[in-house]
């Protein structure tokens, strides 16, 4: 019996049950708004998926769906605001714009509603209803743009958003892409609570990679803390992030994980800081993805599939007594009629029609 529970036959529990009492976790504080919930995600072990795989060390991964708007990038969209504030750039009644894959765009809606901002997120046709549906519901304006506009093409979700900027009195653009406070945020927050989690045993680090703040910002603080640490980057096959260049063949490819793999290198992106660049293609993203969910219970979206598929290539080569660790950006939420649905997966051959039906054989 775990110490927190005792035998008890209380009369008073519903319906006189008799049950084994638990006490509760030391009481979490009453929080301002919802704000407070951001960071402190929590860092799982994934037992099935790494002995499925054959693999001899640890395999740990951050649970970034945890955080307030769904994803990693809440972290970031609530810091840069907030220095935004401090430095007086920005005051009530401003519009923030942002250009993003989506996630960005949600923890700042969330956090305008909560301040009382207006927000409009410029986003490429490619990202998921589910997140427009998120953002508008949290009273932001979207506006979409091509998905095979290059950056810089007047056309891009970023050119939009500074063309917005200028038109738009009192307006500010959050910046993700070149914002110290990106990075900073991982730097500050997501890395010391996984090296605080791990003791500052930590043997490889396995992160995608879209601006690059996530990785950049915890390989910086990890380097410090753990030296010998092997730092991995995840780039989708289509996007020119990994290095050297010759894995980035064929360039400007399409694909559908959503939130990693650009067609420019973001400034928030410090490439020197990765030791090993891991491409990865959909199938085995959005299978991985949905083994996490169906495995470890882990409800976690596209691009999470593909850090851990590429974590355990990663990490075939390390050892018993080596943990490794890596990094789950957002939530299925997001993904319910894409990669969730097994239409969808089959429409795009990344489900074999033959073996799901197999499956669901087995299954009855
Ligand atoms: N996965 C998802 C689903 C994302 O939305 C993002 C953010 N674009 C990332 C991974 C990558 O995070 P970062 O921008 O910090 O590199």
């Amino acid at each position: 019996m775990p110490d927190h529970e005792m035998a008890c036959t209380c009369n008073a529990a519903p319906g006189g049950i008799a049950h084994r009492h638990r006490e509760l976790e030391p009481e979490p504080p009453i929080l301002d708004s919802i704000l407070g919930h951001i960071g402190n995600t929590p860092l799982v072990r994934l037992n099935r998926i790494a002995k499925a795989e054959g693999l001899q060390c640890e395999l740990l991964a951050k649970c970034e769906y945890f955080n307030a708007g769904g994803s990693v990038k809440d972290r970031i969209a609530r810091r840069i605001l907030e220095e935004a504030e401090t430095d007086g750039h920005i005051r009530p009644g401003f519009t923030i714009i942002e250009a993003t894959s989506g996630n960005t765009g949600i923890g700042l809606a969330l956090a305008c509603a909560i301040k009382g901002y207006k927000c409009i997120i410029t986003m490429p046709e490619k990202m998921s209803q589910e997140k427009v549906d998120i953002l508008r519901a949290l009273g932001a304006q979207t506006i979409r743009t091509p998905t095979e506009a290059a950056w810089d093409s007047p056309e891009s979700h970023i050119s939009v958003a500074n063309r917005l900027h200028k038109e738009i009195p009192n307006s500010f653009i959050l910046g993700q892409y070149n914002s110290p406070y990106n990075p900073v945020a991982h730097y500050d927050g997501t890395a010391e609570e996984i090296l605080r989690s791990c003791n500052d045993q930590l043997d490889m680090l396995v992160l995608g990679a879209g601006t690059g703040g996530t990785l950049s910002g915890i390989a910086q603080k990890v380097k410090e803390r753990c030296p010998e640490c092997i730092i991995v980057g995840v780039d989708p096959v289509g996007s020119i992030l990994a290095q050297p260049e010759c894995l980035n063949q064929p360039e400007n490819g399409q694909y559908y994980v959503e939130g990693i793999g650009y067609d420019f290198i973001p400034d928030t992106l410090n490439r020197s800081q990765v030791d090993r660049w891991v491409k990865i293609t959909d199938k085995p993203a959005f299978t991985m993805a949905r083994r996490l969910i169906r495995e470890e219970g882990l409800l976690c979206g596209g691009s999470s599939g593909g850090a851990v598929w590429a974590a355990i290539e990663a990490a075939r080569s390390l050892g018993p007594g080596k943990r490794v660790v890596t990094l789950l950006p957002d939530s299925v939420r997001n993904y319910m009629s894409r990669f969730l649905n097994d239409e969808w997966m089959m429409q795009h051959e990344f489900l074999d029609e033959r073996e799901e039906i197999r499956k669901q054989n087995e299954r009855n």
